[in-house]
């Protein structure tokens, strides 16, 4: 019996949580978290994401701030925007949509964001409390596949894990999660030699490659929990385009024990884990509770 680990579902779920807590917390302390998106340029896929934080933020009953500008912004200019929402008692979470444009240094912005208010996890502090095991704010999409994982498998100790990716916003945090819940870890990359005897071995697979359907069936170990985040949009015969993950679902369906599948499975929880993070942070920064 394979499961499908439905992330649309779970995702919903999560948000509902989140919305019920957010209510106690303006009802209780009267503080509403408040989550600032930056989007700099026209990119359509960014556009299309800053929309959907934002009404899925509102949703949630917290704040949403969008901040836009012409992609001829310049970097100084930007940093004194960060500045000011890092001073801004209203904003718990800031968010630089990424890619930046070219002229502008991204690791000075990300770096600039309050490490409090970083509610994606990049600032360097951040990745370094992730690293030593300490409290912080921990990325959206591994945070999103580390709570899946855990509601189907339970604990996760002493289980061979395989990451296959090692971005500093996927691969690399994803497997420093792991390692938190005692998994053994491999970290495979593009000079990775055996790739497909090295998937073999794990019982968890995480694809984080941005290569359509590159894993296959075969090379997955019969039983094993596969999450797939990759996110790949592919052309059919007739011309028109589908979305796919790096993981060949059709042929890992019949081998795995329960997998993620592409869309509707880890897609949609990065945003609820961003509303997750600013809740946090709204709590922390007030010095409360996360409420029950
Ligand atoms: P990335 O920065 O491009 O990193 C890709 C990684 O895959 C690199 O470490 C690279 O190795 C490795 N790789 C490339 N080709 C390989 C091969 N043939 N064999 C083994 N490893 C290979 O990508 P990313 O930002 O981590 O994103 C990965 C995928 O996840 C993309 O499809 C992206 O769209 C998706 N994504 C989804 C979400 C979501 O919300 N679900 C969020 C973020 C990303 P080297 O380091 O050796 O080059």
């Amino acid at each position: 019996m394979t499961t499908i680990i439905d992330g649309k579902a779970f995702s919903a779920n999560l948000r509902g949580e989140i919305a019920r807590k957010v209510g106690l917390l303006k009802q209780n302390h009267g503080v509403t978290p408040g989550l600032a998106v930056v989007l700099v340029g026209e990119d359509p896929a960014s556009q299309v994401y800053v929309r959907s934080k934002g009404k899925q933020t509102q949703e949630a009953g917290m704040n949403s701030y969008e901040h836009k500008f012409a992609d001829d912004i310049s970097q100084e200019e930007l940093l004194a925007l960060i500045d000011q929402l890092n001073e801004d008692p209203d904003v718990h979470g800031i968010l630089v949509q990424l890619p930046l444009p070219g002229h502008i240094d991204e690791k000075s912005v990300i770096n600039s964001v309050s490490v409090d208010k970083d509610v994606d996890g990049f600032n360097l502090a951040n990745v370094g409390r992730l690293a030593i095991g300490a409290e912080g704010i921990v990325p959206c999409t591994p945070l999103g596949s580390m709570m899946m994982l855990k509601d189907h498998l339970g604990d996760l100790s002493g289980m061979k894990a395989i990451v296959v990716g090692r971005s500093n916003i996927v691969g690399k945090p994803m497997a420093a999660l792991l390692l938190q819940e005692s998994c053994t870890v491999t970290i495979a990359h593009s000079r990775t030699r055996d790739l497909p005897g090295e998937c073999r071995q794990a019982d968890i697979l995480i694809a984080a490659v941005g290569r359509p359907e590159m894993i296959k069936g075969d090379w997955i170990k019969p039983g094993a929990t596969v999450i797939d985040v990759g996110i790949n949009r592919i052309e059919n015969k007739d011309g028109s385009t589908r979305l796919v993950g790096d993981v060949e679902f059709s042929s890992a369906a019949k081998v795995v024990g329960a997998i993620t599948p592409v869309p509707g499975g880890v897609g949609p929880m990065t945003i609820a884990c961003l509303l997750h993070n600013t809740l946090q942070q709204a709590c922390r920064l007030n010095g409360i509770e996360v409420p029950e």
